[in-house]
């Protein structure tokens, strides 16, 4: 089964920590970036005539800013075009003050299971310090309204100013209003974003307190029963999320909208991240992608081991050896013997240990370099 993800790329102001495609002064073309997400939706389809999809992203941006019957639009496209499960999980992100009622109510009419809320910090302060546009009142006014939905809750550490106590406080108020599924990420400070000066000004907290901040955040998730499976993933039981599942089994999905990728047939492409150039594209009955790779049978490899040692599980070595034709300790002996100590290593598995999970990019470059 594949998976689809759809780009909307509006905002009501940009975060002070965002490098991703969203303009808060161009919501007002958003009915004509709607209308050419479903052209381009109908537009691909005939490729993908013979997939089965079972999940369904609508990103960000915040999908929560525009009129909710775009979105209700956007999953009827979705089922009319494409093949997707009766059963398919259909999750949108939205932001804590973008939302009411009714507009909850019409995002579950139209087949929305599922939703990703953006807290990031418990405290009003930082959450101004970042640009977001919400309260920690108004998340609790939104996991209200949410109450007994399947909803995922967004948390950061790396924040400038942020001590333990918010982080507890963050987890717990996520887990108190019902999040069945918490995404804990740490602040990567982009170049050319606002708060990159403050990175260069020394005032975030350094690797090691990130680090620290991490381990705090893992054992009270653990502690409220939230199991980590992947290194920045944790929920309660059977709460995956199943299209990030599908990302990291290396899974297929199409990408629609400025900036969305898509990975099919071992191909990788990425759509423009330019909305104009998206616009006239699309217009013109073209399609908006900027970048088109195959993966050659090594880069295949690469991603699925890449991939699955991010996550809990690891590399199921059997689904490695039948996949790809080879061993997985054969080709990757090196790596293995060189990271030991990080690894544990089964009849069937090979996995980062708990404590070494943070850390995975050092440990992983080792199978890359292979
Ligand atoms: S809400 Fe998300 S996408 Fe929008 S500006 Fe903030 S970080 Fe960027």
């Amino acid at each position: 089964m594949a998976g689809i993800y759809v780009h909307i790329p509006f905002c009501r102001s940009k975060c002070r920590y965002c490098d991703f495609a969203s303009f808060p002064d161009k919501i007002g073309l958003a009915e004509s970036y709607m209308a050419c997400v479903y052209r381009e939706m109908a537009m691909r389809a005939p490729e993908l005539k013979d997939y089965k999809f079972d999940t369904l992203y609508i990103g960000g941006g915040t999908p929560s800013v525009i009129d909710e019957s775009y979105i209700a639009m956007l999953v009827a496209a979705a089922k009319k075009h494409y093949n997707l499960a009766k059963d398919a999980e259909i999750t949108i992100e939205v932001n804590p003050g973008t939302v009411s009622a009714s507009k909850i109510d019409l995002y579950k009419k139209a087949g929305i299971n599922r939703f990703s809320v953006g807290l990031q910090c418990a405290n009003d302060k930082i959450l101004a310090d970042l640009g977001r546009v919400h309260t920690l009142n108004q998340f609790i006014t939104c996991a209200k309204l949410l109450k007994g939905q399947n909803f995922s809750v967004d948390v950061m550490i790396g924040l400038k100013g942020q001590t333990l106590e918010d982080i507890s406080q963050s987890i717990e108020v996520a887990a108190m209003y019902g999040a069945c599924h918490i995404s804990m990420y740490a602040l990567t400070p982009e170049d050319g974003t606002p708060i990159y000066t403050d990175y260069l000004n020394g005032e975030l907290p350094d690797a090691d307190e990130v680090a620290e901040q991490y381990a705090f955040g893992v054992k009270k998730l653990k502690e409220l029963g939230f199991e980590r499976y992947e290194v920045s993933n944790f929920c309660k039981k059977g709460r995956e999320s199943r299209h990030n599942l599908n990302y990291w089994r290396r899974g297929e999905y199409a990408g629609f909208g400025v900036s969305a990728s898509g990975h099919i047939n071992n191909v990788r492409y990425t759509n423009t991240f330019d909305l104009d150039e998206y616009f006239k594209c699309i217009i013109s009955n073209h399609f908006a992608v900027i970048d088109r790779a195959e993966i050659t049978p090594p880069e295949q490899r690469d991603e699925y081991v890449m991939l699955a040692m991010r996550t809990a599980r690891g590399v199921d070595t059997r689904e490695y050896e039948s996949l790809f034709g080879v061993p997985f300790a054969r080709e990757y002996e090196a790596a293995i013997q060189k990271n030991r100590e990080f690894l544990d290593i089964s009849a069937d598995r090979v996995r980062i240990k708990d404590e070494y999970l943070f850390v995975q990019n050092t440990i992983i470059i080792d199978f890359l370099e292979t």
